[in-house]
């Protein structure tokens, strides 16, 4: 059932809306149709479809603004009607993906959720009648770990497949097989114009559509002497083109949302004849769709690096490029992330530039020298998987029976030594056995929708009464940001506000009564408004309701296909806290550090790689009193720390197959690596026999 453009376009332009019987298309559909129709890729629909239906994997490679996250679906939508399965198209990120999903529905003109949503991850708007579905890579790639055939969909389109994120490169390779299996399978891959070699020589047979867009030029700037000030440099850009240079908006990349609304705050008290609008993950949808409304004034954007590709912004003609992101980066021997903020490359910096020249000539001032453009900007970022944990990816592709992981067919395999340090951990969390083989713990712990390591911490949670306590601590880890909110100017202000939640043993169990207080806070009537009582606390909401919607599918989830029970969690238990540091301890026994003195202050060591850190100078245990402690992430902002700690007893580790001396690590002549963790549990194992000696004395007495 092959259709033509002209039928598409018959259907778009009649007065009944053909996706909804009965309805009539709006004013503002016809309004947004008209500019639809002008996109480099309307021109070539046809063009487009005697290509999709000549070809099951077909890569489109255009400039950013030429349609293709909008328009491609939808063409692919109306030829695919038939069908009945549904269309899926991928995003590397969740705002791109509930941005073009809320247009796409605008501009087929029927409510979001109905024939077009969007799913991502806690959080989806579909229905039954979802026939075009925008989601986050990460998302469709957990689904296939279920469906390798991908058979609810009749197309499936991996957008913005030249960022290379780890999710997209796997479904690439799933996707590959899948099409051998399912001929009517459709693959579409679509990329802005760059690292399209790569993904060209993965699908040898693909076809390929190019679509050319007019493209401006656009002048360069740069600056002749480098300054680390880049946020008082970039308000300075701004002032000037906005008092000296002609009509045009404006586009600012910084790294962080820190930077984003500090240059915003002094802008803002600047002037008032400019728009200012920021554009960063964590702000609510309304305050991102702010970026699409008309404006009386000159709007300035100021964005990280998704108005990079993945969101296109009309009528900018000024681009301010800091040359700055962040980017998180894993040392898999030190089994650190580092969330640096480091130079983009010359590929983004390109794009970035690019962002000025869609509508008229543009001009693009980057806040660096030539130089360093030069000499420290690398061609193009590398791909995800070079960089990224892989232990839950591993263990998903075991999961949908790939064993031998090592000889998967890779865009780009992974660096050996990430993968090996993957099965390690898999290994250690009891998912995989000595042959490498997935367990059956192992196989429930793929089909978490938290990160599979939160399986031991429910099975030894659910053994020591505090299930629902883990719940809560894997949906508050799973938060896109933190709950406890710190801005500079009141960084004191916000310690003194958090002590009432403090747990002098533990940063969990402190995350933990902030989140019951919270909680208790909204039951509570004639108390303060929630956002007020938030703002007081220096918490974080919006990251507080994510976690309570997390943890509730969680919970959901966890009854439903998992039989775990909720436990009922006993809050008068005098021992409630061990419960939860003894379990942490237990679930997470691989992540633990050992205190060793040191003449500049306190200084502790993991366990296992003996690395180094500090602790976290925001944790509760900052002072480091505490002897041996499990820590959620090995961090690095210039100096190593461990965050996210609690204190642990030796006691509950001894019996550990991880903690026998077979198991320490040791020199090359044989000696214990760390003596002081083996003198430490020792001590440990003693007091223990010891207890126990005196135990059955007072027996036989
Ligand atoms: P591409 O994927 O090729 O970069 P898009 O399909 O994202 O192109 O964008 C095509 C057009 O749709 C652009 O002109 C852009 O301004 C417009 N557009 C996309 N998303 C939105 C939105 N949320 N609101 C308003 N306009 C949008
Ligand atoms: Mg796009």
């Amino acid at each position: 059932n092959q259709t033509t453009a002209q039928q598409a376009e018959s259907l778009e332009d009649s007065r009944a809306n053909p996706l909804r019987p009965h309805e009539l298309h709006s004013s503002r559909y016809f309004q947004l149709l008209k500019s639809r129709r002008k996109l480099p890729v309307s021109l070539r629909r046809q063009e487009f479809l005697d290509i999709y239906h000549d070809s099951q994997v077909i890569l489109v490679s255009g400039e950013t603004g030429s349609g293709k996250t909008t328009q491609i679906p939808q063409f692919i939508l109306f030829d695919e009607w038939e069908s009945g399965k549904k269309v899926a198209c991928t995003q590397p990120r969740r705002l791109a993906t509930t941005s073009v999903a809320t247009r796409t529905a605008a501009e087929l003109d029927v409510p979001l959720g109905d024939q077009v949503g969007y799913s991502v991850r806690f959080e989806r708007k579909t229905s039954r009648m979802t026939r075009l579905k925008y989601m986050t890579d990460g998302l469709l790639l957990s689904e296939a770990s279920k469906d390798r055939d991908f058979s609810a969909y009749s197309c499936v389109i991996l957008d913005e497949a030249h960022e290379r994120t780890l999710s997209t490169d796997l479904l690439m390779a799933l996707l590959k097989m899948a099409t051998s299996r399912r001929p009517c399978l459709k693959v579409v891959i679509m990329s802005a114009t760059l690292n399209v070699e790569k993904i060209q020589s993965y699908f040898p047979a693909a076809a390929t559509f190019e679509i050319s867009g007019k493209v401006h030029p656009v002048q360069i700037h740069y600056l002749s002497h480098s300054t680390p000030r880049y946020c008082y440099c970039a308000v300075t850009v701004v002032k000037h083109i906005h008092k000296n240079m002609a009509e045009g908006d404006i586009l600012l990349f910084l790294p962080t949302s820190g930077d984003i609304e500090m240059v915003c705050s002094i802008l803002r008290d600047e002037y008032e004849d400019l728009t200012i609008l920021p554009l960063y993950s964590a702000l609510s949808r309304a305050r991102q769709e702010e970026i699409f409304e008309d404006s009386e004034y000159r709007k300035c954007i100021v964005a990280t690096n998704v108005a990079e590709t993945s969101i296109t912004i009309d009528g900018i003609v000024y681009v301010v490029d800091s040359g700055l992101e962040i980017r998180p980066v894993y040392n898999p021997r030190l089994r650190m992330s580092t969330v640096l903020t480091s130079p983009i490359s010359k590929a983004s910096a390109k794009q970035r530039a690019g962002r000025a020249g869609r509508t008229q000539p543009g001009i693009c001032f980057r806040l660096y020298t030539e130089q360093t453009h030069r000499a420290c900007f690398i061609p193009s970022a590398p791909p995800g998987i070079l960089e990224g944990e892989l232990a839950s990816q591993i263990l998903l592709l075991k999961v949908m029976g790939f064993d031998s992981v090592g000889t998967f067919d890779f865009v780009d395999p992974p660096h050996p030594e990430v993968y090996l340090r993957g099965l390690q951990d898999l290994r250690s969390m009891r998912y995989i056995d000595d042959k490498g083989t997935i367990t059956r713990t192992g196989r429930i712990a793929a089909r978490l929708s938290v990160h599979p390591k939160w399986l031991n911490a429910f099975m030894e949670g659910q053994k020591n009464g505090c299930l629902r306590e883990m719940i809560d601590l894997a949906a508050i880890s799973s938060t896109q940001h933190p709950i406890f909110l710190r801005p500079p100017p009141a960084r004191f202000a916000a310690d003194i506000a958090h002590q009432r939640f403090a747990c002098p043993l533990s940063d969990h169990i402190s995350q933990l009564n902030a989140l019951h207080a919270y909680e208790s806070a909204i039951k509570t009537e004639n108390r303060l408004p929630i956002n007020q009582w938030c703002f007081d606390a220096f918490l974080n909401r919006r990251a507080l309701s994510e976690a309570v919607r997390i943890r509730d599918q969680l919970v959901v989830s966890l009854q439903n296909e998992l039989a775990i029970t909720k436990e009922v969690c006993r809050f008068e238990d005098a021992e409630y806290d061990t419960h939860i540091r003894k379990t942490l301890a237990r679930s997470f026994f691989y992540q633990c550090a050992l205190k060793h003195p040191d003449m500049f202050g306190t200084i502790y060591r993991t366990v296992h790689e003996g690395h180094t850190a500090g602790i976290h100078p925001e944790s509760v245990l900052s002072e480091g009193i505490q002897e041996w402690m499990v820590y959620s992430e090995f961090v690095s902002s210039g100096t190593p720390y461990l965050q996210t700690v609690t204190a642990v007893d030796p006691a509950w580790l001894i019996d550990l197959d991880f903690f026998q001396d077979d198991s320490l690590p040791k020199t090359a002549d044989g000696n214990f690596k760390q003596p002081l963790v083996k003198k430490s549990l020792d001590k440990a194992r003693k007091k223990r026999d010891s207890l126990e000696e005196d135990l059955i004395s007072f027996e036989i007495l």
